[in-house]
């Protein structure tokens, strides 16, 4: 199947022939021919499937006979994601796919100024790419208009329900016309995935090309085991001893990354830590500077780094493992992308043991376990609860394991942040990160990937399982 075979028009075969792809991936080639057909669409694939041109490319087409480049555009699709860089990635796929065509766009996101935004709006864009705080705030400030929109698209909706932004859908919901095609893409599948689209969705087609909560098969995995206070060395040591070069490590707590990242600076590793209590700049600044090499180790907690799209990444460590056993295949799905190999290593101490069993149960998998000489465990060192990590505000469920805190407090509205009066000097800085940060993004080349590559089979898989069943989710405090 060829993407011409799919009924792609021109301008976007083209677009697609420039970032190099040769044929669609499965996901694509079951989303693009539904979503031109104008149904709503509830799609499931793991990361790194190619789940943005899937909805991407239908899209752009299904607009362009409503564009036209002298009359003010309307906001006629609205791309809603969970996370700021996400929103900018995404905002880079439609630019990228919709470059020969007369389509115009707005990425809109909280901890950069909001008069940049306003001014692009008031010109009038087709397309608008939104995580759900600032695009609430233009909302109550006047200064978007959603009442046109035809295709309302939820990207990483598994996330955006972890992340607490239910209620902030609904509300986003009220105000679309009832009439228009919805598009809900989802890593993982859950009852509430399902039970949000039920709400959202009409007479939705069920697309899902591979089995959920399965991790890919393109990444090795491994666990050393080890004690919580060696971790750091062990991690120095198999970073110099591998000649590691890019390597993305996640931490539970945003304390934990800055505090890791200072440590392996010491080692006279470069290391730069990226998470929600950073400003926007100071994120895309590392998340750049990681991309192009110029630091080598990206040290980032789950909702950071959700989203981070690099070719090749190599290596992926769990400094520690999440006590949310989904999030390990998001982390490891970062690795091993479009094909390439990758490799996963986690660094497991004994009060780990039940996440570990946890994480095993829900991919199905017994990880293979190496021991590295000198860091054997010592077996007097007992298990400790695990303090809960201040990011984290969710609750139980048979894949979450204890020990667990329940956050009992309120969700910060995060838009408050966004009021701050911002000055014009840095406005103009986080545009130039912005411009920068697109730079680097571009001249990716996708490298043609081998046959049991997550581009080369399609895995319809219609057992469900789901382990996430009688799951009580709290708010997040951090949002984006
Ligand atoms: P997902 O949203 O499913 O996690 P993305 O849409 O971010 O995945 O795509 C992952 C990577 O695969 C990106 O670098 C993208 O450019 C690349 N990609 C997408 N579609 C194709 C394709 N048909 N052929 C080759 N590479 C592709
Ligand atoms: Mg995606």
């Amino acid at each position: 199947m060829t993407f011409k075979e799919l009924g792609l028009i021109e301008p976007l075969l083209k677009a697609i022939k420039d970032k190099g792809y040769t044929k669609p991936s499965p996901i694509q080639e079951q989303a693009i021919p539904v979503i031109l057909d104008k149904h709503d669409v509830l799609a499931g694939a793991q990361t790194g499937t190619g789940k943005t041109a899937g909805f991407t490319l239908p899209l752009l087409q299904l607009l362009s006979s409503k564009t036209s480049k002298n009359t003010k555009p309307n906001i006629k699709a609205l791309i809603l994601t969970p996370t700021r860089e996400l929103a900018a990635q995404v905002a880079q796929s439609v630019d990228d796919y919709g470059k020969y065509l007369p389509i115009k766009t707005a990425v809109i996101f909280g901890g950069v100024g909001i008069n940049h935004q306003k001014a692009l709006l008031r010109k009038g864009v087709d397309i608008v790419i939104a995580t759900p705080g600032r695009l609430l705030d233009h909302i109550e400030q006047n200064t978007i208009d959603i009442s046109h929109v035809e295709c309302f698209i939820l990207d990483e909706a598994d996330r955006m329900l972890d992340m607490g932004f239910i209620r902030d859908i609904r509300k986003v919901l009220a105000l679309l016309p009832a009439h228009r095609q919805n598009l809900l893409f989802s890593a993982t599948f859950s009852d509430e995935i399902k039970k949000l689209s039920d709400g959202i969705l009409n007479n939705p087609k069920l697309i899902e090309v591979a089995r959920r909560n399965t991790s890919s098969e393109m990444v090795s995995q491994v666990i050393h085991l080890v004690d919580k206070d060696r971790k750091k060395a062990l991690l120095s040591k198999l970073i110099k001893e591998g000649n590691w070069k890019q390597i993305l490590v996640f931490t539970r707590t945003k304390h934990g990354a800055n505090k890791l990242s200072q440590q392996l600076e010491l080692d006279g590793i470069s290391a730069t830590a990226i998470h929600g209590n950073k400003s926007q700049g100071a994120r895309t600044k590392a998340f750049a500077d990681f991309k192009a090499g110029a630091v080598r180790v990206l040290v980032a907690t789950d909702i950071a780094a959700r989203g981070i799209d690099i070719d090749q990444l190599p290596h992926v460590v769990n400094f520690e493992l999440p006590n949310v056993a989904e999030d390990y295949v998001h982390r490891i799905g970062r690795t091993g992308r479009a094909g390439n190999e990758g490799e996963a290593v986690s660094l497991v101490c004994v009060d780990e043991h039940d996440y570990l069993k946890g994480i095993e149960k829900l991919i199905k998998t017994s990880i293979k376990k190496v021991v590295i000489e000198g860091f054997e465990v010592d077996p007097r060192i007992k298990a400790e609860p695990i303090k809960a990590g201040g990011n984290r505000g969710r609750n139980n469920s048979s894949s979450r394991n204890s020990p667990k805190k329940t956050d009992t407090r309120a969700p910060r509205d995060n838009r408050n942040k966004d009021k701050k009066p911002f000055r014009k000097d840095n406005e103009s800085k986080n545009t130039q990160e912005n411009r920068k940060y697109k730079l680097s993004n571009e001249g990716k080349k996708f490298k043609e990937s081998s046959n049991n590559s997550k581009f080369g089979s399609a895995k319809p898989n219609s057992s469900r399982v789901d382990n996430r069943q009688n799951r009580q989710r709290k708010p997040r405090v951090q949002k984006d």
